[in-house]
């Protein structure tokens, strides 16, 4: 039974050979001030955000893409791998995909916690490398394909050629500042606070970072999924009522946001991932840059979600940007490909 494990700063998804993904859940564990021991980890514990009395803490054992919290990430790692592979795990391998920006002592606490969940060999993979796998680019050719990943925490952006990562940087910018952005707005601007949770609810219903055209909300739009039926040119009409707490009377009250307040909140924090885009496609070789500017720029992660981010980036940088299919999954089906053809995709692991 080997296992690909996407350790991401928002979700944690669990591919198992032969079967697919097999868990996906918030990173999130919850404590007992002082105890330290888990009362309740994953989906369980992202409910508890916000809402947890003085005694309880919700933590984010990767926060901003390092190891906040030794201790809670590995408490995580053991009980997803236990419930989502009951029984016992003989000889199991454990292809994990870690942030880029981690040190290598962190590197090792997470080897460390895949051993302690029980594997008999870890390997890892650089999250950029899984994604761009996931996303089905062909890493091992002599040929250079960009990713982005744009995750809770961070913001990979990677050139990809013969297996390895030619240039690359992580940013600790992601879907987590983009809430802080909106919820600083609210705040400013109609003297309402709200918490984390909300930011993120208006986010992924009215967000973007360019105008919506037309078409999208047509159905092609990778916002739309689940979404269903939303009609075209219907997205930048859109408003949200926000409930939250007014900052002067400490009352509940409910304010109407527009699409277009929104985006102007989000505007700083998405001006610094397209600006990390720009600054790595200036340090690419031009040999490579080439190919990226015919094949064009691959966007995964929860953010990749995010309305228009395809657009700004196009008119940022001249290149045709696409949205991988499902990029909430591209990582764990990274991991997941390293684990099914572990003998072909070696070179892009580092072993433990
Ligand atoms: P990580 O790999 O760091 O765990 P993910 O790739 O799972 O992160 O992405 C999680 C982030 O994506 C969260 O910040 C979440 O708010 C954001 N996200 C999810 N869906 C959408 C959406 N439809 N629009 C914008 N952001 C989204
Ligand atoms: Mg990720």
């Amino acid at each position: 039974m080997d296992i690909g494990i996407d350790l991401g700063t928002a979700n944690t998804l669990l591919y198992a050979r032969g079967q697919g993904i097999v868990l996906n859940e918030p990173s999130v564990v919850a404590v007992r001030e002082g105890s330290r021991t888990a009362l309740a980890v994953g989906a369980e514990a992202k409910e508890t955000i916000g809402r947890t009395p003085g005694s309880i803490t919700a933590i984010r054992p990767l926060q901003d893409g390092v190891i906040g919290d030794f201790e809670a990430a590995e408490e995580m790692i053991r009980h997803f791998v236990r419930k989502a592979v009951p029984g016992r795990r003989p000889r199991t391998r454990m292809v994990v995909c870690v942030p880029s920006g981690v040190t290598p002592v962190e590197r090792r606490a997470i080897v460390q916690a895949a051993q302690r969940a029980g594997a008999r060999a870890v390997h890892l993979v650089e999250e950029p490398m899984a994604a761009a796998i996931g996303a089905g680019l062909p890493v091992s050719e002599p040929r250079g394909s960009m990713v982005v990943d744009i995750g809770g925490g961070t913001t990979e952006v990677a050139v990809i050629s013969l297996g390895g990562i030619v240039t690359a940087r992580s940013l600790r910018v992601g879907g987590h500042r983009l809430d802080a952005a909106i919820t600083d707005f609210v705040r400013k601007e109609h003297g309402l606070l709200i918490g984390e949770r909300t930011a993120e609810d208006i986010k992924v219903a009215i967000g973007s970072a360019w105008p919506v055209p037309e078409s999208e909300g047509a159905g092609q739009s990778p916002s739309d999924k689940g979404g269903g039926g939303r009609r075209a040119g219907a997205f930048e009409m859109r408003s949200f009522a926000v409930r939250g707490r007014e900052k002067v009377r400490g009352l509940p009250k409910t304010v109407d946001l527009t699409v277009k307040e929104v985006r102007a909140a989000l505007d700083e924090p998405v001006e610094a991932i397209v600006a990390a885009v720009r600054a790595t496609l200036e340090d690419c070789p031009p040999e490579l840059s080439g190919d990226v500017m015919e094949r064009g720029i691959v966007l995964t992660g929860g953010g990749a979600l995010l309305p228009g981010l395809d657009l700004r980036l196009t008119s940022a940088t001249g290149i045709p940007v696409t949205v991988a299919d499902d990029p909430l999954d591209s990582v764990a089906l990274g991991c997941g490909r390293c684990v099914e053809d572990f003998d072909a995709l070696q070179r892009v692991m580092t072993a433990a």
